[in-house]
């Protein structure tokens, strides 16, 4: 008994999600310098460090959409590259084209295409969960909405949306915060700690050292190399931060690299 209780606890410590000596060359740029990571299930992680750090170097570099000049990116011991229909990513803002003619509907439906086939019909199950995930995020009566004619936390919150709706395992969000407002923030941390609390795994870009780095359970440093990583009493020091930020902490929210 005893001895199945401490298996259990120590299956329960195992990482699901490793990166193992990743790194990313833009031409001569050197974005990220061996990155070694180990994640738990079960957690919303924070991942911050100045522009141009290599935060969405990081995400993108997991999920295989940049090329790695080296390392390996594991999910259950598979390359996560080989399961991205457990994956959700919201891409930052800049990256989206706003002016696409979609509606917010559209828009979360999209979550769904993988899971349907692409050239099926979308079943009630897909159309019962788009509906759900956009009335957990507050956003159900907007649905008809061409998304360029919300606000920027409305929009955060359809692609919030689309990832629920989508059920993956694993969340990667770059910048998520940028340009939202107050209750759009709350429904996004709500949301993290709901999937969290479902075993699932948040990853969350974000440049801002506001408040809010105190809601995340682990937080990653980073400056081209892993600076520190753990909660933030931990990692919020005097010395990681001049060596993240070179001496001087920024507090400002705004666009990115
Ligand atoms: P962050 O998200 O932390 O601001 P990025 O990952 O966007 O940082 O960028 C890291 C570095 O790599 C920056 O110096 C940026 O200019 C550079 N970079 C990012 N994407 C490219 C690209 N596609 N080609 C060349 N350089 C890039
Ligand atoms: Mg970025």
């Amino acid at each position: 008994m005893s001895e199945q209780r401490s298996n259990e606890s120590r299956v329960a410590q195992l990482p699901i999600l490793t990166v193992r000596n990743l790194s990313v060359r833009y031409r001569s740029l050197l974005a990220l310098d061996s990155i070694n990571l180990s994640i738990q299930p079960g957690q919303l992680i924070g991942v911050f460090g100045p522009n141009g750090a290599g935060k969405s170097t990081l995400i993108k570099a997991m999920l295989g959409l940049v090329p790695l000049e080296s390392g390996s990116v594991c999910y259950q011991n598979q390359p996560l590259t080989q399961q991205l229909d457990r994956v959700a990513y919201i891409p930052q803002r800049s990256q989206i084209d706003w002016t696409f003619p979609a509606t917010a509907w559209d828009v979360v439906m999209m979550g769904r295409v993988r899971k349907s086939g692409y050239f099926n019909r979308f079943s009630a199950t897909s159309r019962r969960l788009a509906m759900e995930a956009l009335e957990r995020v507050g956003i159900a009566d907007l649905r008809n909405r061409r998304i360029g004619q919300l606000s920027g936390g409305q929009q955060q919150r359809v692609f919030l949306a689309r990832a629920l709706a989508q059920e993956a395992d694993l969340f990667f969000l770059d910048e998520p915060f940028v340009g939202v407002d107050q209750k759009t923030e709350d429904v996004l941390f709500s949301c993290f700690r709901e999937l969290v609390g479902q075993g699932k795994t948040v990853m969350v870009v974000n440049h801002d050292l506001g408040e809010s780095i105190t809601q995340f359970d682990r937080l990653l440093l980073l400056n081209r190399q892993l600076i520190a990583e753990g909660t933030h009493q931990h990692v919020l020091t005097p010395e990681t931060m001049a060596k993240a930020y070179g001496g001087h902490v920024s507090f400002f929210t705004g666009r990115v690299a």
